[in-house]
């Protein structure tokens, strides 16, 4: 009776093989797997994974991405309700963040979360008429608009990692409640993989954009995404916006200057 399972099972293991198919053996039964699937399942990614290009540059819909997640009204600001979108594993982690927050009295609503190419364009070109009107001069728009604002296709929002927390004011952090929640980020948002990327450059001598108190990225994914982004993209890839050519101006330098320009302590 065994030897003709045997007999049986054979042919089927043979195909499995041939076919690259991952299969384990329970008993007499043989259990198909898709690991490609699995991981897939899994929302972190490993060092090594192939991320691809348009994702790094927001080009593509993270409404309908598999490892996105729409977050629940409770957790956003009351303007941005049912708009918020971030990767699952950054979500999970910032839900338990702000429960561990509230215990301390800090409510961490979002402000903003992913953002994609062409939502970033549209906020980059209100701003580019706004200010080519008043300086006639595109070096210096750019420059203006680039102390808060990234150009498409080089934005972290890009990349479902990054948050802007509460107020996108630095003031507000300096004073009662609002100082209250930035040493509550300060002092425990590592604890949860999220880091001040915009720290305050006039300390630390980064390049790039200014102080924002507001701004925290999930470092388990977010540097991992840089390192592909600086493997990946170059300023041919940088497109199809007003004053894109001015990604490679020697005064501005996007990737070298902003991209790569985060605090050194956040990995
Ligand atoms: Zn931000």
């Amino acid at each position: 009776m065994k030897n003709i399972k045997i007999i049986y099972l054979f042919p089927i293991l043979l195909f499995l093989i041939l076919t690259n198919k991952d299969y384990i053996l329970l008993g007499n039964e043989i259990k198909i797997i898709n690991i490609k699937e699995d991981i897939e399942n899994k929302p972190s990614i490993k060092n090594e994974e192939d991320i691809d290009l348009k994702y790094l540059i927001g080009k593509f819909n993270y409404k309908i991405d598999p490892n996105f997640t729409l977050v629940d009204n409770k957790f956003c600001r009351e303007q941005m309700k049912l708009r918020i979108y971030l990767r699952k594993e950054v979500y999970i982690k910032f839900k338990e963040m702000h429960a561990d927050a509230l215990k301390s009295g800090v409510n961490l609503l979002i402000y903003s979360g992913t953002r994609n190419f062409d939502e970033q364009k549209s906020i980059w070109e209100r701003k580019w008429e706004l200010n080519f009107n008043k300086l006639k001069d595109s070096v210096k728009t750019a420059k203006k608009i680039l102390l808060f604002s990234s150009m498409p296709c080089t934005s972290r929002h890009h990349w479902g990692t990054d948050l802007d927390l509460i107020n996108l004011n630095n003031n507000y952090f300096e004073t009662g409640q609002g100082l209250k929640e930035y040493k509550w980020l300060k002092e425990n948002g590592s604890k949860f993989g999220f880091c001040q990327v915009y720290d305050d450059k006039s300390i630390t001598k980064r390049t790039g954009y200014e102080l924002e108190k507001w701004h925290w990225s999930y470092m388990p994914t977010s540097s991992k995404f840089l390192i592909q982004y600086i493997k990946k993209v170059n300023y041919n890839n940088i497109n199809n916006f007003k004053g894109h050519h001015l990604a490679s101006n020697k005064e501005i330098n996007m990737i070298d200057n902003f991209v790569k320009g985060i605090n050194s302590t956040c990995d």
